[in-house]
């Protein structure tokens, strides 16, 4: 592509050079043979024309005769010069070409005139008898005043054409010459240029493909090698930069992609010019549908386009906080964006931070909701603690009967205390653990019955009938023995608790598959379904007066529901009212 261009211009410009030359050339040569030629003629008219004048002087003619005649044709033959002989009247006495008694007066010729005040008239003029260009050159012999004669002499440029063409021809065919070693040059010189620049060229268009390896290769050491050195050393400049950006790139995006927040850049046009998956999840988009798309049509949210607007506007950080809906629970999150400022201060766009704070806000709810009901529990009993003694210090004379029974139920209360107190410490214990227990593989018959056992004296109290039925064969259960005994001791309570007198309560345990299902009934007052997903919740209760007369803390489901869990296991109410309830546990066996 480039050889045809590079040639073309190498060789017209040679050409047009050469043309000039030439025809300056071929002008100055015409100039001066044309020059030299007349000189060199007027010369020897001059001084023959001289000659003849001394010899005629001695005796001037006055008039024709035929011996004057003869004489000056045979002078004119020898000398190669036409003479003509005229009075000083103008009459032409004798010529050597012609014959004088046909040519006219010659007195107002130009040479003639022009002789008359300098030593020689001359004039050149095109002959109408010859054909030709003749140079004439007269001299007069006598006074201005009273001339005796005229002699003339005159010759033809002769061959001066012929020489000219020979000499046009000679220039012309050294300018083809000239032009043939033009073609040549301009074809070596461009194969010499355009190669490597056509190597450079196709090194170019390789890099421009993402080739960011491809080198130039330099074969000459003038300036076109600098060239390819130069490109070369840019080529390779570029590979390091893009190497450089495509990594940064990568860790940016590997980081990007690692980040729990959600981050999303536009660019000064408002378009999304970066979105990481965090971000796609919490706004519940995909990623391509965003991509390069004005962020008012990629985005739905109203309160991500505020801020970040916001932040283009005043240039200055803006956070807020939004609740997206998100199936059953909303997502709250809080949004930080900045402005982008690119290096030199102008403004690049702006990026949003997408920080999910759904489960800090609901854990910092549970804490406020948990300081709130855990010193509401707390307060009851320390109030009642603090009424009753402050009732027998105030009354001395108080029955000893009375005072022991004011001060059996500060006991009961100090004991609800100490429960309230260790169950929250349970809990927070499992909370904040938030590990497995150490398990380990045990009959868990063994466990259920003694559990069974510890709570026949509360059955007898409470007058509920409890049984058990257990399978024959060992049930090998992988758990924490002391784990699986408050998990089971705790909704054996609640259910004698809970159930009027004469009630029946039944724990059954059978291998299911690879799993162990235990089972504690009750035929109490039930539990109506749309409470079956706050019972485990903690201080929740669903007969608060019921809870607090059998001593309940309102912790102990959420204590089951937390050890479980933390076994690997999972527990599930089957409830209604006036239709007894089934708490079932099912665990991992070993
Ligand atoms: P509490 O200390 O009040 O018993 P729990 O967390 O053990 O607290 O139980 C939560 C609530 O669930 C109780 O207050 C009670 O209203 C209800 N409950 C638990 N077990 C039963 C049951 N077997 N029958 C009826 N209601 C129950």
């Amino acid at each position: 592509m480039i050889r045809p261009r590079i040639f073309l211009k190498i060789f017209l410009s040679t050409v047009v050079l050469i043309a000039v030359t030439g025809l300056a050339a071929t002008w100055l040569a015409t100039r001066t043979v044309r020059d030299s030629v007349e000189t060199e003629t007027r010369e020897r008219l001059r001084a023959q024309v001289d000659i003849l004048c001394t010899l005629l002087a001695t005796s001037p003619p006055t008039e024709r005769n035929d011996v004057l005649q003869a004489r000056i044709h045979a002078l004119g033959a020898r000398t190669s010069m036409r003479i003509t002989l005229i009075r000083g009247d103008g009459r032409v006495l004798a010529d050597s070409h012609r014959d004088p008694a046909t040519m006219d007066d010659h007195a107002e010729r130009a040479e003639i005139r022009a002789s008359r005040d300098s030593p020689f008239g001359e004039s050149s003029r095109q002959s109408q008898t010859l054909g030709q260009r003749m140079i004439y050159v007269a001299r007069m012999v006598g006074s201005e005043t009273a001339p005796k004669f005229f002699v003339r002499g005159s010759q033809p440029l002769l061959n001066l054409d012929t020489r000219l063409a020979d000499l046009r021809v000679t220039v012309l065919g050294a300018v083809g010459f000239a032009m043939l070693l033009g073609l040549l040059g301009a074809l070596f010189v461009a194969r010499r240029v355009s190669a490597p620049l056509r190597a450079v060229s196709e090194a170019a268009a390789a890099i421009a493909e993402g080739d960011f390896a491809r080198r130039a290769p330099v074969t000459t050491n003038d300036e076109i090698g600098d060239v390819g050195h130069s490109f070369n050393a840019m080529a390779a400049r570029l590979e390091e930069e893009v190497t450089t950006i495509r990594r940064d790139q990568r860790e940016l995006r590997s980081i990007l992609r690692g980040m729990v927040e959600g981050v999303l850049a536009i660019d000064t046009e408002e378009r999304v010019v970066l979105m990481n998956e965090a971000a796609c999840e919490i706004l519940d988009i995909a990623e391509e549908d965003a991509a390069k798309r004005p962020i008012g049509e990629a985005i739905r949210v109203p309160a991500v386009l505020a801020t970040l607007a916001a932040a283009v506007k005043k240039q200055k950080e803006q956070t807020s906080k939004v609740r997206l809906p998100r199936g059953a629970i909303d997502r709250i999150v809080k949004l930080h964006a900045s402005p982008l400022l690119g290096d030199d201060g102008a403004a690049r766009g702006a990026v949003i931070v997408l920080e999910d704070v759904t489960e800090r806000e609901r854990v910092e709810s549970m804490r406020r909701d948990f300081i709130a009901n855990a010193s509401h529990e707390l307060k009851t009993p320390i109030a009642s603690v603090r009424g009753m003694v402050e009732t027998i210090l105030d009354d001395e004379a108080m029955d000893l009967e009375v005072r022991e029974r004011f001060l059996g139920r500060v006991l009961k209360q100090t004991h609800r205390l100490g429960d309230i107190v260790q169950e929250m410490l349970a809990l927070s214990r499992l909370e904040t653990q938030g590990a497995r227990l150490a398990t380990e593989a045990f009959d868990a018959r063994v466990a259920l019955r003694e559990v069974v056992e510890d709570a026949a004296p509360l059955a007898g109290e409470h007058a509920v009938k409890l049984s058990s039925s257990l399978p024959d064969e060992a049930c090998p259960v992988l758990a924490e023995p002391e784990a699986l005994r408050r998990i089971v001791g705790n909704l054996i309570d609640n259910a004698i608790n809970y159930s009027s007198q004469g009630s029946q309560v039944e724990v059954h345990a059978r291998a299911q598959g690879e799993e162990l299902v235990i089972e504690v009934s009750d035929d109490g007052p039930g539990i109506p379904t749309e409470k079956h997903d706050r019972i485990f919740e903690r201080f929740y209760r669903v007969d608060e007066g019921r809870s607090r007369e059998v001593g309940g803390t309102g912790l102990g489901l959420a204590i089951v529901k937390h050890l479980v869990q933390a076994l690997d296991g999972r527990i599930e109410l089957e409830s209604a009212p006036g239709q007894g309830s089934t708490f079932r546990v099912t665990l991992p066996m070993a």
